[in-house]
């Protein structure tokens, strides 16, 4: 864990590079000006930013991007960080763009995390200048070996964001948060170490539960439709594929080909569910139910998934484990595998029926 060294520029470098390709002239110039910049402080990575002294509140004050990585960076920090989120319940990352709370918010933190990849696409330039300003930023995927990265066709050459999908590609950024909050707090190190070797250990039951309960769908109608590309990472993880009528961000859109085709594809495999999300819209999903009963196949509606975004604060699903719990549970049983109504802790509100409660 010591010896990899903890490389906060590099993420943002490395984003840097792939958005030059896309932005325009002047954008361009201004990201190779700051590239510059954390190059020169990239001799001792980190070195330069991290804080001399603890906290006056005795709590490191962390701000983090995602509901998943704050979540994160609360179970590897506990006892010494005070963690805030920007993104709440079904806010989707690929769009949003920081307020002026969450720039303030940011500003006054001792140290930043955010998932990377390009996940917070809009919020480049802020995590960028907050770098350069000589503050802590941490890409949690920066903990990911790059071969372990998915690079789908079509996406431009970028990498999947959706990492957190697979419970044992996060459980690496686990140890890699660990390493981070260790060097800007070295002693503490034998709390962060101690949280993450716990936290891995529950993921790793997590891991169990979710490749359990979807190799219990039977092979041919063990396929995943949702409304958006959020689950390459699950689906190589947990040996279902998936289909999508839409593609890696929210952005994008489906014509019409692309729903069409995945409606003869449901009626061919006789495939009885697809789901929802509750990041993007069910539009999309309902063209999909509409066209299919055209061709005299029902196809219903599993259940809604967490794909970008936790369930609510104070929830079983507001958290990591209560997320992929649900997602696994919820899929497994509406596509005919076997798994507890309420999940691997019998704490999910899902009903009897499978289908994900209230949303
Ligand atoms: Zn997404």
């Amino acid at each position: 864990m010591a010896g990899r060294g903890c490389r906060q520029a590099e993420g943002l470098k490395e984003d840097m590079t792939k958005m030059n390709r896309s932005m325009d002239l002047a954008w361009c110039c201004i990201a190779a000006f700051l590239c510059a910049m954390l190059s020169g402080c990239g001799n001792t990575p980190g070195a330069a930013t991290v804080p001399k002294n603890a906290p006056a509140s005795g709590l490191w004050q962390v701000v983090a991007t995602t509901g998943m990585v704050a979540d994160l960076v609360r179970q590897v920090g506990e006892g010494r960080v005070k963690v805030e989120s920007l993104m709440g319940e079904g806010v989707d990352p690929h769009l949003y763009k920081p307020t002026v709370r969450d720039v303030k918010l940011l500003e006054s933190a001792d140290l930043v995390f955010y998932n990377g990849l390009m996940l917070e696409g809009r919020m480049q330039d802020v995590l960028q200048r907050l770098q350069a300003s000589g503050r802590p930023v941490f890409a949690v995927t920066d903990g990911i070996p790059r071969d372990r990265l998915i690079a789908p066709e079509g996406f431009a050459g970028h990498y999947d964001p959706h990492v957190w999908m697979d419970v044992g590609m996060w459980s690496l950024c686990v140890d890699y948060v660990a390493e981070c909050l260790e060097r800007v707090d070295p002693q503490a190190r034998d709390v962060y170490r101690a949280n993450a070797a716990r936290y891995k250990a529950e993921l790793e039951e997590l891991d169990e539960y979710v490749r359990r309960v979807i190799g219990s769908i039977p092979e041919p109608h063990r396929v995943l439709v949702t409304a958006h590309d959020a689950f390459h990472y699950f689906s190589r993880a947990y040996q279902i594929p998936v289909r999508a009528p839409q593609g890696i961000s929210t952005e994008t859109e489906p014509g019409v080909k692309d729903i069409n085709d995945l409606v003869q594809f449901l009626v061919d495999r006789r495939i009885r569910a697809i789901f929802v999300e509750t990041s993007v819209p069910e539009a999309n999903v309902r063209a999909v139910l509409e066209g299919a009963a055209r061709l005299g196949w029902r196809v219903q509606v599993g259940g809604a998934l967490f794909s970008d975004a936790m369930g609510p604060p104070g929830t079983y699903e507001g958290t990591y484990i209560g997320m992929l719990d649900h997602n696994a549970t919820v899929i497994a049983r509406a596509l005919g595998g076997q798994a507890p109504p309420r999940g691997m802790k019998g704490r999910l509100s899902v009903g009897e029926s499978g289908k994900a409660g209230g949303r």
